[in-house]
């Protein structure tokens, strides 16, 4: 064991324990890793080229491995209660998080690929325990999104494309077909439809699975939404969401018809 991992059990040691049903499951039992990043000049695409160093979640940066804690068990009781099929469609445990620092930028926040994310302890969405989670969550689909053969690519392509030809990166055209509402600071649109961002259908659809988590977990909490469903928007928005929650989740889907 490197003294590196050492200072992060140390850290994880003294994280505060939640009182749950069960046993509150540690980042071993859930089979994430936890390494420092290499260094690096990213190109970010629409956020220029970023220099990024090693950085794991110790010192003052601790907070984030707490976050990160929570996030996964919150992710590891969704699933878990979710009831998918044998084998699992999903995977949520046995992930490696690389963690690194982006110098004088706070972006890109975190990225994902190969069961692996990297995550970016200066990330302007790596604030708060719920951006940390949420930001997870986003990354996670990714890593399965690739697993399935890039499934969005070939599945959610061509309504993408029809929606991005009518809007453009017009706010009020696109928020209809936005399933989250993180937009770009630097042009003002949803993420979802941010050009010059790898492949846009990537992030829709990973957006898309953030909305699909917050939906079920509202309606099961609350026995209703405080939005109109995502589904129950324009007609691609039902042929994405039927088509995720059959290729992913099991066909589970808690949200009333519409
Ligand atoms: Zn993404």
């Amino acid at each position: 064991m490197r003294l590196w991992q050492l200072v992060v059990l140390a850290a994880f040691a003294s994280a505060p324990a939640r009182a749950t049903a069960r046993p509150t499951p540690t980042l071993d039992d859930l089979a994430v890793t936890i390494a420092p990043g290499a260094e690096e000049t990213m190109d970010g695409g629409y956020r220029g080229a970023i220099h990024l160093v090693p950085q794991l979640p110790v010192r003052r940066y601790k907070q984030h491995l707490v976050w990160v804690t929570k996030a996964w068990v919150d992710i590891d009781t969704f699933f878990t209660g979710l009831d998918l099929p044998d084998p699992a469609p999903y995977r949520w445990r046995g992930i490696a998080m690389k963690f690194v620092r982006s110098v004088g930028k706070r972006t890109p926040s975190a990225w994902a690929s190969s069961w692996t994310i990297n995550y970016n302890v200066e990330g302007s969405l790596m604030t708060s325990a719920a951006g940390v989670r949420e930001t997870l969550f986003h990354e996670l689909f990714h890593l399965n999104d690739e697993q399935h053969g890039d499934w969005s690519g070939k599945t959610l392509a061509t309504d993408y494309a029809a929606i991005v030809k009518k809007c453009g990166t017009k706010p009020a055209c696109l928020a209809p077909y936005a399933p989250n509402d993180t937009k770009v600071r630097a042009s003002g649109t949803y993420y979802a439809f941010q050009p010059n961002n790898g492949s846009g259908v990537h992030e829709y659809a990973a957006e898309l699975a953030v909305r699909y988590w917050k939906e079920q977990r509202e309606v099961t909490e609350t026995h209703k939404l405080s939005h109109p469903a995502f589904k129950c928007g324009p007609p691609e928005n039902a042929r994405a969401w039927r088509a995720l929650v059959g290729e992913f989740f099991g066909g589970h889907d808690a949200v009333p018809a519409c």
